[in-house]
Order: C-alpha cells, then sequence, then structure tokens
C-alpha cells in the first residue's frame, strides 16, 4: 500500500489518567520544531457520537474545534502546543464509528454481507486513521487509543492498529505504550512488572510495542531500563521515562532530553535534527519567572474539578506569561456566593471571570458575583453564560427591570433578556445541535475590543443555545452597557462592554479554545493586563494611605 504520511499509534497501559494527551503533544512538538508537519488525532471508545452531552463531571470541559465538532479536551492541549486548529476528524469515538457503518448497513452499501466488528468496524477505524494522512495536509499522524489496553471497548481498536501496522509496512507506523513504574514506598523499589504485564496483553492482540514511555515518581536507573527492555521487547534507548513534571509545559525538554523525538524518527526512517523551541522556552522562561503575582477569581459550578474548565486555566498560564505576573486562580463555588458573603469572598480578587455553563445551579450567585465586581470597578470577564448572567444583572440593576431573566432558567420569565436563538426553537435533539463552531463578529470601532483585538472583524468558536434578546437592546445601550460585536449577518451580539467601567467585558464565545503557547488569546492577555494594572493600583493606594 502505498503511502506517505507515517502513523505513530500511542496506546496506554496500566491505568487510566497517564497523560497520553499530553506525550503525544509534547512528541507532535519536538517534531514539529523539527520541520515536520504534524497533527495529532484521538480516538475515544465509548459509545457516545461525541462528548457534547456529556456532563464535566463525566469527561471534564468539551473543547470546540474550529469547524464546530464537540471534542475531548486532549484536543486542546494539542492546539496549546502545536498552534495548528484541530477538526472532527481529529477525535473519534466508537458511537461516530458503530453510526457510520449502521448508516451504510441501512444504504445497502454492504451488499447483502453480515456486518461484523472484523472487518467492517476496524475498517471504518482504520479509515478514520487515515483520513488525515490522505489529506496531503501532514507528514505524521500521531494517533492516540483512549482508554486502557486490556479493556474490552478498546479491542476493536488495538486490532485496527494491528492491521494498520501490517498494511502500512515497516517503518511507516509505529506504536509508543504509554505505562506506569509505580514505587513502592514500604519495599523503597520502583516496579516494572505492571508494564510487563501491560506489554504482555498488548501482545496478546498481535500488537508489539516499539517504545515505552513510562510514566514515573523517581529516575529509572540503568539496570530497570535494562530489565524492562529485556521483558518487553524494546531497545534500551526506547525505554523513556516520563517523570512527574511541575507543568505540562515541561514534557516537551523532559521527551527531548530522553531522545524520544530520536527515536521515533529512527524507527519511521525519517532524518532527526535539533527542534528548534526557542520560542517556546521563552514562554516557559517567562511563565516560571514571573515579577509579581495577581490572584484571578473562577467562578462557576464544577470548580472542585480540574479539568472542567481547562482551557480557561490555560489561557491564564499563557496570558500570565506573556504579562510576566503569576495568575493564582481561586476556584469560587456560585452555588455559596449570595448578598452576605459575596464581599468576603471577592474583596482580595484582582479579577474576575464567570464561567460558561448550562443550568439554573448557582446562577444567581454568578448575578451576584457580577453585581460585585461591577460596582466596585474590579475588572471582570464574562464568558458565554457569563457574559449573559452580566446582561440580566445589569438589567436588574442598572436598568430597574428587576425580573429580567434567561428562558433558561425561567421559560416564563416576563422579561426574556437572554432568549433562546430563534432557530433554536425547533430543535429538540441533543447531540451537536447548538451554534457551534467558529462564527465571525464585527467588532465597533473605538471600543475596548477592537483595540484589543486590533482587528475590526474576528472570528471566535462558540456552543450555546442562548443569546442577547436583541429587543433590550437600546434600553441597554442607554444605559450604558454597550454591544459592542455584533455577528455581521444576524446581528446577534457576541460582545457587550461597560465603557464607564475600568475593564469590564461579556462575551458570547468561548476565547479559551483558541489561546495556544505561541499565541496567548489577545482577550485573556489584555485581561491579565488590567488585573494587574489593578493590582498595583490598590497597592499603591494602600502604600500611601500608611
Ligand atoms: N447555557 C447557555 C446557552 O446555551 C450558555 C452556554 C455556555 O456557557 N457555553 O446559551
Amino acid at each position: 500500500m502505498s503511502t506517505t504520511a507515517k502513523y505513530i499509534f500511542v496506546t496506554g497501559g496500566v491505568t487510566s489518567s497517564l497523560g497520553k494527551g499530553i506525550i503525544a503533544a509534547s512528541l507532535a512538538k519536538l517534531l514539529q520544531a523539527q520541520g515536520y508537519r504534524v497533527t495529532i488525532q484521538k480516538l475515544d471508545p465509548y459509545i457516545n457520537v461525541d462528548p457534547g452531552t456529556l456532563n464535566p463531571y463525566e469527561h471534564g470541559e468539551c473543547y470546540v474545534t474550529e469547524d464546530g465538532a464537540e471534542t475531548d479536551l486532549d484536543l486542546g492541549h494539542y492546539e496549546r502546543f502545536l498552534n495548528v486548529p484541530t477538526s472532527q476528524a481529529n477525535n473519534v469515538t466508537t458511537g461516530r464509528i458503530y453510526q457510520s457503518v449502521i448508516d451504510k448497513e441501512r444504504k445497502g452499501e454492504f451488499l447483502g454481507k453480515t456486518v461484523q466488528v472484523i472487518p467492517h468496524i476496524t475498517d471504518e477505524i482504520k479509515h478514520r486513521i487515515q483520513l488525515l494522512g490522505k489529506s496531503g495536509d501532514y507528514d505524521i499522524i500521531i494517533t492516540e487509543i483512549g482508554g486502557t489496553v486490556g479493556d474490552i471497548e478498546s479491542l476493536p481498536y488495538i486490532e485496527a492498529v494491528r492491521q494498520l501496522r501490517w498494511d502500512l509496512g515497516d517503518n511507516n507506523g509505529i506504536v509508543i505504550h504509554l505505562t506506569l513504574v509505580p514505587y513502592l514506598s514500604a519495599a523503597g523499589e520502583l516496579k516494572t512488572k505492571p508494564t510487563q504485564h501491560s506489554v504482555k496483553t498488548l501482545m496478546e492482540s498481535g500488537v508489539m510495542a516499539d517504545i515505552l514511555v513510562c510514566r514515573t515518581e523517581h529516575n529509572l536507573p540503568g539496570d530497570l531500563r535494562r530489565k524492562l527492555a529485556l521483558f518487553c521487547n524494546v531497545r534500551e534507548e526506547a525505554v523513556i521515562q516520563s517523570i512527574d513534571a511541575s507543568t505540562i509545559y515541561d514534557v516537551p525538554n523532559l521527551m527531548l532530553k530522553e531522545g524520544l523525538d530520536k527515536v521515533v524518527l529512527k524507527k519511521l526512517a525519517l532524518k532527526s535534527s535539533a527542534p528548534d523551541i526557542k520560542k517556546w522556552n521563552q514562554f516557559l522562561f517567562k511563565h516560571k519567572n514571573p515579577k509579581t503575582e495577581i490572584t484571578i477569581g473562577l467562578i462557576g459550578k464544577y470548580v472542585e474539578l480540574q479539568d472542567s474548565y481547562k482551557s480557561i486555566l490555560e489561557s491564564f498560564i499563557h496570558a500570565g506569561a506573556a504579562n510576566e505576573v503569576k495568575v493564582n486562580i481561586e476556584s469560587i463555588h456560585s452555588e455559596y456566593l449570595n448578598d452576605d458573603n459575596i464581599k468576603l469572598k471577592l474583596c482580595h480578587l484582582d479579577g474576575v471571570l464567570v464561567a460558561p455553563g448550562f443550568g439554573e445551579r448557582g446562577v444567581e450567585g454568578k448575578i451576584n458575583a457580577v453585581r460585585y465586581v461591577r460596582e466596585n470597578n474590579v475588572p471582570f470577564l464574562g464568558i458565554c453564560l457569563g457574559m449573559q448572567m452580566a446582561v440580566i444583572e445589569f438589567a436588574r440593576n442598572v436598568v430597574g427591570i428587576a425580573n429580567a431573566n434567561s428562558t433558561e432558567m425561567d421559560p416564563n420569565t416576563p422579561n426574556p433578556i437572554i432568549d433562546l436563538m430563534e432557530d433554536q426553537k425547533t430543535i429538540t435533539r441533543k447531540g451537536g445541535t447548538m451554534r457551534l463552531g467558529a462564527w465571525d463578529c464585527e467588532l465597533k470601532s473605538g471600543s475596548l475590543m477592537s483595540k484589543i483585538y486590533k482587528n475590526d472583524i474576528i472570528r471566535e468558536r462558540h456552543r450555546h443555545r442562548y443569546e442577547f434578546n436583541g429587543a433590550y437592546k437600546a434600553q441597554m445601550e442607554a444605559a450604558g452597557m454597550l454591544a459592542t460585536g455584533l455577528n455581521p449577518d444576524t446581528g446577534l451580539v457576541e460582545i457587550i462592554e461597560i465603557p464607564s467601567h475600568p475593564w469590564f467585558v461579556g462575551v458570547q464565545y468561548h476565547p479559551e479554545y483558541k489561546s495556544t503557547v505561541a499565541n496567548p488569546h489577545p482577550l485573556f492577555v489584555a485581561f491579565i493586563k488590567a488585573a494587574l494594572a489593578y493590582y498595583k493600583n490598590k497597592k499603591s493606594a494602600k502604600v500611601s494611605k500608611s
């Protein structure tokens, strides 16, 4: 079979949460920095067609691509590391695989044959894996197989990898197996047995690992590497240690030190050179050597989960480095915010971000938080639901529409200042039916946002069903909340600002999906800059008082 692109399959063993996504993204970064065009794909073994219908408690953040795909949060890491947009083709689930095979069966495309896991499901998996390779846009495709080797649900994927390696031939497809080398403190030893077993499990499916990446809390000594190589059929140089890092952004350098890129390129019969990661390291230096620190309140209802607001947290890291400031995030549960405690909970913050979300739980706390920051001139950024709450707060407390609400929270509100979008009203199916992906937005000249973006037209990603109800726009603008960004075709309000406030911005879209290491998002950079100014002001006011 002729192929131009080369394939790297990443499997996981022993336990979940070993960070396959970060290893894949770090390797991709090193290959990209040697001039290769690389993309990463994630295959998820669950039956949901996409993670769009999954609760953040189940699956963390749902990441949205330019083309409007609701995807796994690992795609966010891929974009943040590579600065190259992903698409629907970069995330495939078992649900989607079966859906397309069953659709084909209903259309009679299998000509009366019995439709089976092998070859029909595996053929569909192979087709999806090769879609990106066949586009001609990439030299190397890294395919991360979700789940852990040995899971029943990942078997068809492992089988597809076995077949593909055979189809692709030597040097065109390799397998990296990510595994855990636990440290038993009672014995004072690192243990290789779980890795030996998971490599064996992989071999039972006919797949040999070419490279082992071993997650570990301690350095792997040479004799342990030799033991792993001997028992797992890999060369010693292909036993790569992945030691716990203080930041995910260290991992490319750690992998470079271990020579992962070199072993990979050798196995793929590709040339290797010294990767140019100067810019990456400049970012890292700024991230690790901040000149001062500020604290931002992140107000949401999934704050106990690190993964629920992943892209927002990473955007703060990028924007912090750009401003040479450490951004401490204080996660605040909106459900527990009320009139009595709002000052206590927010008064020490240098900026407040009200998070995106769905449903009624915790919204009144978000509205309370917006009121506090608006009245106290604290820099504010509202994203999606956060922007909608800022609109409601202003309508209620400034314009005087006491019962203003969103029809998402109160379908019978007499003042639906946030209302279901017209084309959403007839939709009943849940999956993939929101307003999704990138849409144009026209910025009002002279607005804060046009200065931040240094542009008139921007394109940002969306995921919502409700919008600022245009019927209230004139009244709101007259009272001081301006709609400074509109969709040029529909007039949908994408951005609100309060010019009389030092820094008050709400956006219907999700800027966090587009912030990368190479391109920190201008809105986050500006927000952190404003928070830093607020912090410095506060500090100098204190000094002059004393
Ligand atoms: N629930 C709101 C809507 O659907 C906001 C969505 C969001 O924050 N992503 O419009």
